[in-house]
């Protein structure tokens, strides 16, 4: 797919500028296996090995949490059946004498059924409240040790459904009658933020609440009747295609260095897919909505390639985007829903929200999967930067709706409000919205005019090679944006920023 771009290449990100250390580690499959006393190895070479655990087993530790899903899925009954092990690198620097874990599904009365867990082969009792998942570890956990977790659990599918006034934003994981979603559907260990201790906030009226560190996944989906197996779409990358497809009746996925691993599974799924340089795009949509699937197909693929060119190399090979039979849309490691709402209202032309969102939940695959942020705290880090970086596809794509975009997607709001809000101080949707997606979207014009084009995307592309596989901060932002620009632009930051430090 070519696309209308050609400038892009005057201040594109050079490619050494987007590979972070991370990328150049060791999965730990290719770990050689260990039979001997512990490491004779320096600890740069990330092959240590732990002794700590009771029964003498040598783990090798891996950068990164190692995360293995064997999903029994019983598509008619709503019903999953896991076996989840996760094996945990203490990277924390501290040792730990408990882990703590969300566990989304446990939101929803009957829905998260524990049948067994262990820490390193012993049985454990979690303690399990709302989300909030405590394990007090048998022993200290050094740092740089591992530790192995295992679950075993049943999961009840709620119905999808929109809140109600007053409720929390809890909208993916679920069922409808035409599609089963499993979205932040299995316990994981939580980011240990330094000064903060574990990143794990309550859900509130609008916006995400969870913040997540990198893991690799293993998921293997089966089916209770795998002679009639529903369409998949997941984030991960199938390991044995072609043979298998998204019909399959066994799925073997990977997903490396991925935020959060989500699955959507439907019979009536249409499947399109493009390629967008190095990443197969894939539009899910259902049949009533085939128009509206391609343009997604299209405009995801020529964001991707716009993104790609503007702030650097996107994080993983695939991305599928999902007609969702729920409100609004919500981004996942190389995936993501966005509404049967906008697929309904699609008219012929880009200038829809199917087009427009299709471009901002695929900007999240930079800003939130690979450029990771708290996001109950500090919302604004991607959600500003995925409504601005919609204006940035359309610079590339189209052009003459650049005034268009402003005025119909920010201007028609008058918005107001802080672009530091956070999910509990930003109200309901539309003044949270206001707030922090489409001030956030004028902030980053502003930053962009004082600085100038080839200053702020130079900023862009370093914010996001340096942040990259990390969880940022304000303070991260403005440190590396200052470093771009000899330009004052503390004016704009005390007008957009009610902690303008
Ligand atoms: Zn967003």
């Amino acid at each position: 797919m070519v696309y209308a771009g050609a400038l892009a290449f005057l201040i594109a990100c050079s490619p050494s500028s987007v590979s972070s250390p991370s990328d150049s580690l060791v999965s730990p499959s290719a770990l050689p296996q260990t039979s001997a006393a512990p490491s004779p190895f320096p600890q740069a070479t990330q092959t240590e090995f732990s002794t700590s655990a009771p029964t003498e087993t040598l783990v090798p530790v891996p950068e990164i949490p190692q995360v293995t899903l064997d999903v029994l899925l019983d598509y008619n009954a709503h019903q999953a059946d896991v076996i989840e092990t996760i094996i945990y690198p203490n990277r924390t620097g501290d040792p730990l004498t408990q882990l703590v874990l969300a566990v989304e599904p446990n939101f929803w009365s009957g829905a998260f059924n524990l049948a067994s867990a262990s820490v390193d082969g012993n049985p454990i009792t979690p303690i399990l409240n709302d989300q909030y998942m405590e394990i007090q570890l048998p022993q200290v956990l050094a740092p740089d040790a591992a530790t192995t977790l295992n679950f075993q659990y049943t999961l009840n599918l709620p119905v999808l459904r929109s809140p109600a006034s007053g409720e929390r934003h809890l909208t993916t994981f679920g069922y409808s009658d035409r599609q089963l979603n499993l979205a932040h559907w299995y316990p994981f260990v939580v980011p240990y933020l330094p000064g903060k201790g574990w990143g794990l906030h309550d859900p509130w009226l609008s916006g995400e609440h969870l913040v997540h560190d990198l893991a690799d996944y293993t998921v293997h989906l089966h089916f209770s009747d795998p002679a009639n197996p529903p369409i998949v779409a997941a984030s991960g990358v199938e390991q044995e295609s072609p043979q298998v497809g998204p019909a399959s009746n066994f799925h073997h996925y990977r997903l490396q260095k991925g935020r959060a691993f989500a699955i959507s599974a439907s019979n009536e799924y249409l499947v399109s897919e493009q390629q967008a340089g190095d990443v197969l795009v894939r539009s899910y949509y259902f049949p009533e909505h085939q128009p509206a699937g391609q343009a997604v197909l299209q405009a995801s693929t020529q964001a991707v390639q716009v993104y790609s060119d503007k702030f650097g190399q996107p994080p993983h090979p695939t991305l599928s985007a999902v007609e969702a039979d729920f409100d609004d849309g919500m981004e996942f490691s190389g995936l993501y829903f966005l509404s049967r709402d906008y697929y309904a209202r699609y008219d012929g032309t880009p200038q829809n929200y199917a087009t427009l969102l299709a471009a901002h939940e695929t900007a999240h695959q930079w800003w939130f999967e690979r450029v990771a942020n708290d996001q109950a705290t500090e919302p604004w880090l991607d959600e500003a930067l995925s409504t601005y970086s919609e204006y940035i596809f359309l610079e590339s794509i189209y052009p003459n709706l650049t005034n268009w975009w402003w005025s119909y997607r920010v201007d028609s709001y008058t918005p107001k409000g802080w672009v530091d809000t956070t999910i509990y101080s930003g109200g309901k949707f539309r003044p949270y919205v206001n707030a922090v997606y489409l001030q956030g979207a004028r902030f980053l014009r502003d930053l962009r005019t004082r600085m100038g084009d080839e200053a702020f995307f130079a900023f862009l592309c370093d914010y996001y090679s340096r942040m990259g596989g990390k969880i940022s901060t304000k303070e991260n932002f403005l440190t590396i944006l200052r470093q771009h620009t000899s330009a004052d632009v503390s004016d704009i930051i005390a007008g957009y920023f009610q902690d303008p430090r």
